[in-house]
C-alpha cells in the first residue's frame, strides 16, 4: 500500500487497507499449503513434526516511511518473514512490486526453505518484499526507500541470523545499499548481510547470471530423461528479467528456438526462432519486450497455447492455473518464477503427460551462488567465474538426480519429490535439535 499526504496523484493509491487485512489476497500462501500436504504422506514418522513448514517462524510487518522528491512523505508497507531457520541462518530475496502481499511473502519465504533444503545449502528460509512499483520513485526515493526498510527489518536480519538478496525489480544497487546501511548501523562493514551485491562491494562473480544458467542446466536434465532434444526444440518463455532473459540466451546457444515471449510489456512471436542478443539488448535498452521489431505481436492469453516444446514461466506467481493448464503445449514445463503453476494446474499437466520441473529445484541456481558469495565474504578470498560455474553446475544436477529418483521410487511428481527431499532434511535437522525452551 502506499499512502501520500499532501500530493494528490503522486504515487497510486489505489489501496486502502493493508494487504494483511484484505481478505482477498490469501493466495499463494494456500497453494503452498497444499503442496505440504501432498508430501506429508511421504515423510514417515518425520511427519510429526510438519506443522512446523505451515507456520513461519517469524514474520515482521513494517511501515517504511520516506519524503518524496517533492516534499510529501509517502509510507509503504514491507515484510520480512522467516519461515524456517532449523539448517542455519534465513535466506532469501527482497521483491519490490505493487502486488506484493504477506500471503505472497510468507509462500516465496516457505519455498526458499524448501530450495535450499533441496540443494543442500546450509539455510533456512526467509524472504522480505515492499508493496511498491518502483518505476514510480526517482533514484532518490528508491535509495531512502531501501535504507529506511533496511534500518526497519535490521532489528532480525545480519550476516549470520538473516541474508536477503536480489529478487524481483532488485539488483546490486539496491544490494548497496542494504550492505551500506546495515553495516553504519551496527558500526562494521558487513558485506556478509546481503548477497547479489557489486563484485567491487563483495560480491560474486556468476552471481547475476546464476539463476538463469541454473534453470538452464537443470532444464537440460530433465529434457534429456524425457528424450527431448535442445537442439532445434522451440521455446517459449514469460518474463524477460534476469533469469528468463539469461535462461534463453543459454538455451538459444546450445541450438534451441525461442518462439514466444511475453513480460508485461506485451507478448512475442516469431515462428523461427527470435534474435536473442537482440531483443535482451532491446530489453535492455526499454525495460520490456514490448514494440521489439523483429516479431509479430501476439496475444496475451495466446502466448499460452503457442506450438513449443519448453515452456519457461520466469515471472510471477500463479501465472499457470487451471484456466490455461489445458492448452499447454510443451513437453516441458521450467519453473524459473516462484511458484508460477497452481496445484489444479499441476494435476491438469500431469494428466496431459506434461513433465514439470519445479521452481524449488529449477531456479535454485541464484541462491546456490549467493552461498558461495556469502562463504567468499566469511573467508575474504574470492573464487573464479570457471570455479564457480563448475561448482554451481555439479550442485544442480547431484540435486537434480537425486529428487529424480526419489520421483521414480515413489512414482510422484518432481515438485512432491523435490519437497519429499527437502522437507525430509528440514525436518530431520528440527527434531534432532528438539524443541528448546
Ligand atoms: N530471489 C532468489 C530466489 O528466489 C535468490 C535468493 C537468494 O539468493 O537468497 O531464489
Amino acid at each position: 500500500m502506499s499512502n501520500t499526504t499532501g500530493t494528490p496523484g503522486s504515487i497510486a493509491t489505489a489501496h486502502t487497507l493493508p494487504s494483511y487485512l484484505d481478505a482477498s489476497h490469501l493466495g499463494p500462501w494456500g497453494n503452498y499449503l497444499q503442496q505440504v500436504d501432498r508430501v506429508t504422506p511421504y515423510l514417515g514418522s518425520l511427519a510429526r513434526w510438519v506443522e512446523t513448514l505451515k507456520r513461519p517462524k517469524r514474520i515482521l510487518i513494517v511501515d517504511v516511511p520516506i519524503e518524496m522528491d517533492n516534499g510529501a512523505i509517502a509510507h509503504f508497507e514491507g515484510y520480512r518473514v522467516q519461515h524456517n531457520t532449523s539448517r542455519g541462518p534465513g535466506k532469501g530475496g527482497v521483491r519490490f512490486h505493487q502486488d506484493v502481499t504477506l500471503s505472497e511473502v510468507m509462500a516465496l519465504s516457505a519455498w526458499m526453505s524448501v530450495k535450499n533444503a533441496a540443494v543442500n545449502v546450509p539455510y533456512g528460509g526467509a524472504k522480505g518484499g515492499i508493496r511498491v512499483d518502483p518505476r514510480k520513485l526517482s533514484m532518490g526515493e528508491l535509495e531512502r526507500l531501501t535504507r529506511r526498510y533496511t534500518s526497519e527489518i535490521g532489528i532480525i536480519i545480519g550476516p549470520s541470523k538473516d541474508i536477503p538478496a536480489p529478487d524481483v525489480n532488485t539488483n546490486g544497487q539496491i544490494m548497496a545499499w542494504m550492505m551500506d546501511t546495515y553495516s553504519m548501523n551496527v558500526g562494521e562493514t558487513a558485506t556478509g548481510v546481503v548477497t547479489g551485491k557489486p563484485v567491487d562491494l563483495g560480491g560474486s562473480l556468476g552471481r547475476n547470471e546464476a539463476t538463469g544458467r541454473g534453470v538452464y542446466t537443470v532444464g537440460v536434465e530433465a529434457a534429456h530423461h524425457i528424450g527431448l532434444k535442445i537442439e532445434g526444440a522451440r521455446l517459449a518463455v514469460q518474463g524477460f528479467g534476469n533469469v528468463g532473459g539469461t535462461a534463453a540466451r543459454l538455451f538459444a546457444e546450445a541450438g534451441a528456438h525461442v518462439v514466444a515471449v511475453q513480460d508485461h510489456t506485451g507478448s512475442l512471436y516469431r515462428d523461427g526462432g527470435l534474435d536473442v542478443p537482440a531483443l535482451l539488448a532491446h530489453v535492455k535498452e526499454t525495460g520490456g519486450v514490448g514494440g521489439f521489431a523483429g516479431a509479430d505481436r501476439l496475444d496475451n492469453d495466446a502466448f499460452w497455447g503457442v506450438d513449443c516444446d519448453i515452456l519457461i514461466p520466469a515471472a510471477l506467481e500463479t501465472q499457470i492455473t487451471a484456466t490455461n493448464a489445458g492448452k499447454i503445449q510443451a513437453r516441458l514445463v521450467i519453473e524459473g518464477a516462484n511458484g508460477p503453476t497452481t496445484p489444479e494446474a499441476d494435476d491438469i499437466l500431469h494428466d496431459k503427460g506434461v513433465l514439470v520441473l519445479p521452481d524449488v529445484i529449477a531456479n535454485a541456481g541464484g541462491v546456490t551462488v549467493s552461498y558461495f558469495e556469502w562463504v567468499q565474504d566469511f573467508s575474504s578470498f574470492f573464487w573464479s567465474e570457471d570455479e564457480i560455474n563448475a561448482r554451481l553446475v555439479r550442485i544442480m544436477k547431484d540435486a537434480f538426480a537425486g529428487i529424480w529418483q526419489v520421483a521414480q521410487e515413489h512414482k510422484v511428481s518432481l515438485r512432491t519429490a523435490t519437497f519429499i527431499v527437502a522437507c525430509t532434511r528440514i525436518l530431520h535437522a528440527r527434531e534432532m535439535r528438539g524443541l528448546y525452551p
